[in-house]
């Protein structure tokens, strides 16, 4: 079993949500008391933040390939950044150090072309749904993306950021995001990316007429699989 290096903490609501999926695959693929092999760098989300809201992306990014090199000291052998927004930095985390990066785009990429989908609707922060670093990745992927009207961006952007990040979860921007998820059914989606990591921590299955796509429930698992692919041991 390989090691997972984990960039987190963005925000740690949904990092949490990661280490559980971690220990979860690896106990359903290995059974008794396996548990996944990782180790986490969790950053100060209000500083990323800060410098998201500056479009300072390269210093953001520095902050991320800091501790990808951190992770590489430690032990880890593979690298997941924990968010989909700071995928952007992507390129500048992988450069940082020799270790492969489970790319969020590809896996969850993977994942709706399993399920035979094409066209799919996608929610994040307007970073991710309005920026090419992303939507790009899902189509060269194969995707056919489309994202909510700026209504509906605006809302879905600023409930991850005033809620979900900081553990806030109600029902009523449940009720919003249904809406945004039915405007986007009604306009051809097949299946909707839940394309921000806390998004699955708001709407689930039965909040949706068509499939969901938890992205960091897929990229955990991805890389649980990742890690094993050499092996158990
Ligand atoms: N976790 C979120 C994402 O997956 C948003 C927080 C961030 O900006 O990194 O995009």
């Amino acid at each position: 079993m390989r090691t997972i290096g984990l960039i987190g903490g963005m925000s740690w609501e949904s990092t949490a949500e990661y280490y559980r999926i971690l220990n979860e695959r690896t106990r359903e693929r290995l059974g008794g008391l396996h548990s996944a092999r990782c180790v986490l760098f969790s950053v100060d989300f209000a500083l990323i933040e800060e410098l998201q809201v500056r479009g300072r992306w390269a210093e953001a990014g520095e902050v991320l390939a800091g501790a990808a090199r951190a992770l590489e000291a430690a032990g880890a052998d593979l690298l997941l950044i924990c968010t989909n927004t700071m995928h952007k930095v992507a390129d500048q985390v992988e450069a940082a150090t020799s270790l492969p990066l489970l790319h969020l785009a590809d896996t969850t990429a993977a994942a709706v072309r399993a399920a035979g989908l094409r066209r799919v609707g996608l929610l994040g922060t307007a970073f991710t749904m309005e920026q090419e670093f992303y939507r790009g990745r899902l189509a060269a992927g194969g995707l056919d993306v489309i994202v909510p009207d700026a209504a509906g961006r605006a809302l879905v952007h600023r409930v991850i950021y005033e809620e979900l990040c900081l553990g806030v979860v109600n029902d009523r921007s449940r009720a919003a995001y249904r809406e945004v998820v039915e405007d986007l059914v009604a306009r051809g989606a097949e299946g909707v990316v839940l394309g921000c990591t806390e998004i699955e921590l708001l709407i689930g299955p039965a909040d949706s007429p068509v499939p969901l796509f938890p992205t960091a429930r897929l990229h955990a698992e991805a890389a649980v699989d990742a890690a094993l692919a050499g092996g158990a041991h």
